[in-house]
């Protein structure tokens, strides 16, 4: 579905990513770990087309999305981006999160983006809460919003920059489980996480990051279980 190629990153003269190179095939669940200012979001948000690359190439379907002339909404309906913070619309509904960017984005209808939302928000269940507002959930409701309503544009990719790390330690369960469901029906998703049980149990490859350059990659066995650059042994010795 998505090849990055050589993908490059700076801001002004600081280089954030570097020839970064991996491919996310029908079905992956990649997870991207590493220590914090390795890049990781900077990484998710060029593939979103949040950032624009520097150099490289973000082929979707063997086309660069990463040039020009491409319309980053609806690519992003494609590739859709679950956030740490949720970014959920404070003034509208659990309901109405669910349905603007399907009326808006994919142009359905009323209607259609009500029943995709309810199918959605019942699948993370929270549909109990159509009718709060976001101040009124918890931070885990709120995930589970994020993912229903990101789900809702019948996305090809998920993409979760450390969905669980803003939660009370109590939510993180809610919305792992949620992800892990997703991830045994075949979903493909791209997840930087410092959940490294997560990383290990549920992903079908691990991406380690270092300064800003893919250090090192496999199965979570390899990566996990025999890794072979320092920098990842000595990162994954601060979780045991
Ligand atoms: P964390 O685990 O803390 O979330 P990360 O791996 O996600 O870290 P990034 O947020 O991608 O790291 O940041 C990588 C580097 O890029 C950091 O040095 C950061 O300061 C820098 N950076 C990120 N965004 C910007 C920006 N908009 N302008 C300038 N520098 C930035
Ligand atoms: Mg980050």
């Amino acid at each position: 579905i998505l090849e990055i190629r050589h993908l490059g990153k700076s801001f002004g003269t600081h280089e954030v990513l570097r020839d970064i190179d991996f491919t996310v095939k029908r079905g992956d669940v990649i997870s991207i770990i590493g220590a914090s200012g390795s890049g990781k979001s900077t990484l998710l948000r060029c593939v979103n087309l949040l950032e624009t690359p520097s150099s490289g190439q973000i082929l979707y379907h063997g086309t660069d999305v990463a040039g020009r002339g491409v319309n980053a909404p609806e690519y992003r309906s494609h590739v859709g981006m679950v956030f740490q913070s949720f970014n959920l619309f404070n003034n509208m509904s659990v309901l109405k999160n669910c349905m603007v960017g399907q009326m808006k984005v994919l142009k359905r209808s009323k209607e259609e983006a009500r029943q995709q939302a309810l199918k959605y928000l019942e699948k993370v269940g929270m549909a109990p809460y159509i009718n709060a507002k976001p101040r009124q959930i918890s931070g885990g409701q709120k995930q589970r919003v994020a993912i229903a309503r990101a789900l809702a544009m019948d996305p090809e990719v998920l993409l979760f920059d450390e969905p669980t790390s803003a939660l009370d330690p109590e939510m993180v369960g809610e919305v792992l489980n949620v992800m892990q469901a997703l991830a045994q029906e075949g979903m493909t998703m791209l997840v930087v996480t410092h959940e490294m049980a997560f990383a290990r149990d549920v992903s079908s490859q691990v991406v380690f990051m270092h300064q800003g350059v893919i250090c090192e990659q496999g199965t979570p066995a390899q990566v996990f279980g025999d890794p072979q650059q320092r920098e990842t042994k000595e990162f994954l010795a601060r979780f045991r």
